[in-house]
C-alpha cells in the first residue's frame, strides 16, 4: 500500500509499505479521511520523535479486515478511529486524568513502524486496546466529520475544565479550527464569547458560530473594549488556542479575580514565560491547561457532530490526495486567509 513515511526533520515521503497485519483482537481500517493536527506538524518540523513513523491521528474509514474475537463491528462498518485510549483503572484514571495514564500515553493506531497513527496510509490497524474509542459514522454523516471526533473531544475537554455560568464573559483568542471550535461549543452552553484573532477571514466565522463579539486582537484598546463590554468586572474565563505568551499574559490581566486562563496551544517544552505570581495568590486566577481526548466524553462529542447542532463542515476548508500530504502539511503548519481544517482525503 502506499504510505507518507516520516523519514527526519520536514522529509515525508510517499513509499510503498506492506499493509498492516491484524490478529485476532483487532481491526484493519481502510482509511478515507485523516485530518492534519497540529501536534503532528510539530513532530515532523522539529524532529521530536525518531523516524521513520507514518502520522495522522484524526483518522475516519472503512473497516475491512476483523480479527476472529472481536464482537460489535462488521465488515463495511464506516468508522472514527481514536489513537489514544485509557486503561479507566489505574491511579491517573481514577483522577480522570486520562492523558497522564501509561495505555493512554501508547498509541494503539498504526501503519508499520512505531505506532504514530498512521492516517497517512492507505490501511491502518487498530490495537484490542482502542478498539473502545472506535465509533460507527450514521449513514447521513460524511467521513470528514467523523474526523473531526477527536479534535472536538479535545476541545469540549477543555471548555469542561472551566467553572463558567451561563451569561459568562469567555474570551477565546486564536480562530484557527481548534478555536473556532471552541467559540461554537462555549456559545452553545450559553457563553458570551469574545473571539480574536489577527485574520478578519476568520473573525467573521467566529461570529457566523456564535460569538458574541470578534475583536481583532491586535487592537490597541482591546483591554478597554473588553472592560466596556463586560461593565469592569473583567472576563470570567479566557481560552488561549494560539501559541502566544503574550496572548496569555494579556489574558491573565484581563481575567476578574478567581477567573481562569486556560492554555491549550501552548505545548513546546522548555518555553519560560515571566509571570507576576500575585496574580495567581492573591488575585485567585487560575492558569490552567488542557491535552489531549476524554473517552467519556464520546458519546456527548459524537452527539453533537453527528446531529451537527456543532456543525464541523465549514471548517473543513482543503482537501488533498494522499501523495500530496507535504504540501497538506505545509499549509495547516502557515495557514492562509482561506484556510481552515485540512485534511488528507482518499478515494473509497
Ligand atoms: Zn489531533
Ligand atoms: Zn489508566
Amino acid at each position: 500500500m502506499q504510505a507518507v513515511v516520516y523519514r527526519g526533520v520536514n522529509d515525508l515521503r510517499v513509499e510503498s509499505v506492506p499493509v498492516p497485519r491484524i490478529s485476532a483482537s483487532e481491526l484493519l481500517v481502510r482509511v478515507a479521511v485523516c485530518g492534519v493536527c497540529p501536534t503532528d506538524i510539530k513532530k515532523i518540523h522539529h524532529g521530536t520523535v525518531p523516524p521513520p513513523r507514518i502520522f495522522g491521528h484524526e483518522t475516519a474509514g472503512t473497516i475491512v479486515k476483523l480479527g476472529a474475537r472481536v464482537r460489535g463491528f462488521r465488515i463495511g462498518d464506516r468508522v472514527a478511529l481514536h489513537h489514544h485510549i485509557p486503561c479507566l483503572k489505574c491511579h491517573a484514571c481514577r483522577h480522570r486524568a486520562f492523558a497522564q495514564c501509561p495505555q493512554y500515553k501508547r498509541t494503539g493506531i498504526t501503519a508499520g513502524f512505531e505506532p504514530a497513527g498512521g492516517g497517512y496510509a492507505e490501511y491502518v490497524r487498530v490495537m484490542d486496546f482502542c478498539l473502545p474509542g472506535v465509533v460507527k459514522i450514521p449513514s447521513k454523516n460524511s467521513f470528514l466529520e467523523g474526523a473531526m471526533l477527536e479534535p472536538v473531544n479535545t476541545v469540549l475537554k477543555g471548555v469542561n475544565r472551566l467553572t463558567v455560568l451561563p451569561g459568562d464573559f469567555v474570551l477565546v483568542a486564536g480562530q484557527g479550527p481548534i478555536g473556532l471550535l471552541f467559540t461554537q461549543l462555549l456559545a452553545l452552553r450559553g457563553l458570551k464569547v469574545i473571539a480574536t484573532d489577527l485574520l478578519d477571514t476568520r473573525l467573521k466565522l467566529a461570529r457566523r458560530f456564535g460569538a458574541a463579539r470578534a475583536l481583532r486582537a491586535d487592537l490597541p484598546d482591546l483591554p478597554d473594549q473588553i472592560a466596556r463590554l463586560t461593565r469592569s468586572r473583567g472576563l470570567d474565563a479566557a481560552v488561549i488556542a494560539v501559541p502566544a505568551d503574550a496572548a496569555m499574559q494579556q489574558a491573565l490581566s484581563l481575567v476578574r479575580g478567581a477567573g481562569q486562563v486556560l492554555l491549550f496551544a501552548h505545548t513546546k517544552r522548555g518555553a519560560v514565560a515571566p509571570l507576576d505570581l500575585s496574580l495567581i495568590c492573591t488575585d485567585e486566577k487560575d492558569l490552567i491547561g488542557s491535552y489531549s481526548a476524554d473517552v467519556t466524553l464520546q458519546p456527548t462529542v459524537t452527539r453533537l457532530v453527528f446531529s451537527r447542532q456543532l456543525d464541523v463542515r465549514p471548517l473543513i476548508t482543503h482537501r488533498f490526495p494522499l501523495a500530496e500530504t507535504a504540501a497538506a502539511v505545509a499549509l495547516a503548519a502557515k495557514p492562509q486567509p482561506d484556510s481552515l481544517k485540512v485534511v488528507v482525503e482518499q478515494a473509497v
